[in-house]
């Protein structure tokens, strides 16, 4: 079954029982809209990743709000929004593909601020090959700085494949291509809360195969409706938070949720089988 973007056209009936329920979803855009405006009036100060990192202190209360566009960036634009209307400045990882490499989206993105990064997965897409890897993050990394000061950069954990991309710094510096930083490498997790949105909650579970962060602190520190963050950060109890979202999973409409529900649910049945197979010593 194909939703389109637009929506189908249901009768005025319909349609109202179908925006009520939207109400009661969590992960839609006005969710994160409530989550931003928590923020916006939190003692804590909002920082970009590159600006963290080149920040001398790093005392006092401080979010990094993150997002890998992985999907679709038209979602990213519709967040960028809110986060601009709100004066807040937050951090995109763009992939090197087709309906997320969008100049015009990306530009207007890099309009409001946010600081724009690259998001790359060469293992991936080279297989595994590590020199191959290395020569199309210059490529792709290049094509990017075209349009975009790009400091920056995060690994693309594809729960589908056997390959860590961030394998490519075994070889190879972040300053050779003139970044100054790769959250997975260079924020230290025992500081910060650490908050992803994968497999639509906020619960830090197994099955995050790619996405998890070694961390020992707060294991205790769970929530897992964007409700229970928001009360987090209003209470201000921790000092560093980090959170990740994916912005196709927050849609503005049913139809945009169902959809990318329904990949959801086919990566995370992929994830939970790499789990098992790693498990029984089969996976990598
Ligand atoms: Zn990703």
């Amino acid at each position: 079954m194909f939703f389109g973007r637009k929506g189908l056209d249901y009768g005025n009936g319909v349609k109202g029982e179908l925006s009520g329920l939207f109400s009661y979803l969590d992960f839609t855009l006005d969710q994160y809209a409530r989550l931003c405006r928590t923020v916006k009036e939190s003692k804590y100060q909002v920082l970009t990743v590159r600006e963290f990192i080149e920040r001398d202190s790093q005392e006092g209360h401080l979010i990094i709000m993150r997002h890998d566009v992985d999907e679709d960036a038209r979602n990213a634009l519709d967040m960028a929004r809110v986060e601009h209307s709100l004066g807040i400045k937050a951090t995109y990882y763009f992939r090197v593909r087709k309906r997320v490499n969008v100049p015009a989206i990306i530009d207007e993105i890099a309009s409001y601020q946010h600081e724009i990064g690259y998001h790359y997965e060469t293992l991936d897409k080279t297989r595994g090959h590590l020199k191959e890897a290395l020569s199309l993050f210059a490529e792709e990394l290049a094509m990017l700085r075209e349009r975009y000061d790009i400091k920056t950069a995060c690994m693309h954990g594809n729960p589908l494949t056997k390959y860590d991309n961030k394998k490519i710094w075994e070889i190879c510096e972040l300053a050779h291509f003139n970044l100054i930083g790769e959250p997975y490498l260079s924020l230290d997790y025992n500081q910060f809360l650490y908050f992803s949105d994968s497999g639509r909650t906020w619960l830090r579970d197994k099955n995050k195969v790619k996405d998890r962060v070694s961390s020992t602190n707060s294991p205790s520190v769970q929530v897992k409706h964007t409700g229970d963050l928001i009360e987090l950060i209003d209470d201000g109890r921790h000092e560093k938070i980090c959170i990740l979202t994916h912005p196709e999973r927050w849609s503005k409409n049913l139809v945009n949720y169902l959809t990318y529900y329904l990949i959801d649910l086919t990566y995370n049945t992929g994830k939970k089988l790499l789990s098992i197979s790693k498990y029984a010593g089969m996976g990598g």
